[in-house]
């Protein structure tokens, strides 16, 4: 049987206190969150009518909102209501769920600062999003490493969720240039770090590193930690070597819009077969098994949208 659609079946968000379906939600032109990216976000995953790790997608947003000083009226826990009646208003079973807190703007009479903004939560939930399409999951995406070096972490720390994009768009017109998929940002002193939206796993004889600087502290990576020591694989947190990320036998690209995916070429080289390797397929289906499973899971109120 096929739903008959309404205005929140695109999808359904929550602004500065209301909720709205999606094609009505806009922030307003002059605020700082736009004119600035003084803002920060996290986005949570719903699968099969649950999200997946939602306490501690709060718990980071919560993280880097302090990192930014950045302050929204509501609470964690009427964070996470809003966000359950997101995905409810929309009717969704698979969804992208975002978390946005804006600077905002001072009010009228007030000094022009930062400090004197009045922050707000802005949240939505749109149908599932994956950061690769279905043909680059089947022959593994192509990533180069970027000249564009990742923005410094004393400058804007990536632990905390931000906006500020420049480097990893003018990698992605890099990689976009040399016919590859994605870019790899190196930091200063030439350390892998990450790429526009997904953390890394080099893999090498069959043990697993990823960066432990530089990076978001992606929960997806978190996922694939805890699932290698399940699986027994060997998996390293520590500095990656450009040169290891050149050699990999296979590399792994770790996010919330997507999950687990697959690398087959590196700056031209092929890695393996030119398609996903062994150690990527059994961490993948391992995920999505223990996530049908209920692991991690927090099952969406669908009551909260009647
Ligand atoms: N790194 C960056 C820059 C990101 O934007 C994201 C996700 O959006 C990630 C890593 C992966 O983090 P997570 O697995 O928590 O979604």
């Amino acid at each position: 049987m096929t739903e008959t659609p309404t205005p929140w079946s695109a999808g359904a968000a929550y602004l500065d206190g209301r909720f709205m379906p999606i094609g009505e939600a806009a922030i307003p032109i002059t605020d700082w969150g736009y004119r600035r990216s003084d803002v920060t976000y996290d986005v949570v995953g719903v699968r099969d009518g649950a999200f997946f790790r939602l306490d501690d997608h709060v718990r980071r947003f919560r993280a880097s909102m302090e990192a930014f000083r950045l302050k929204p009226p509501e609470d964690d826990e009427a964070i996470k209501r809003v966000l359950h009646r997101c995905v409810a208003l929309a009717g969704l079973r698979d969804a992208y769920v975002a978390m946005d807190c804006l600077r905002g703007r001072p009010p009228a009479g007030q000094p022009y600062h930062p400090a004197y903004a009045r922050n707000y939560l802005a949240a939505f939930a749109l149908p599932w999003i994956s950061l690769v399409r279905p043909d680059v999951m089947e022959r593994g995406a192509h990533l180069v490493v970027a000249e564009t070096l990742r923005i410094p972490a004393r400058s804007v720390d990536p632990r905390a969720k931000n906006f500020h994009w420049a480097d990893l768009t003018k990698g992605q017109f890099e990689a976009h240039d040399r016919g590859a998929d994605f870019c790899v940002l190196l930091d200063e002193d030439g350390h892998v770090t990450e790429g526009p939206g997904f953390n890394l796993f080099v893999v090498a004889d069959g043990r697993l590193a990823t960066p432990d600087a530089g990076v978001l502290e992606g929960l997806t990576r978190q996922s694939v930690i805890e699932l290698a020591g399940e699986l027994g694989m060997p998996v390293a947190v520590r500095k990656v070597e450009v040169a290891e990320l050149r050699d990999a036998d296979e590399i792994l690209l770790v996010t919330t819009a997507g999950g687990i995916m697959p690398a087959s070429r590196i700056d031209g080289r092929i890695m393996g077969n030119d398609r996903p390797g062994p150690v990527f397929r059994r961490l993948h289906d391992a995920f999505w098994k223990k996530r049908a499973e209920g692991w991690h899971a927090t099952p969406v109120d669908y009551a909260s949208g009647t």
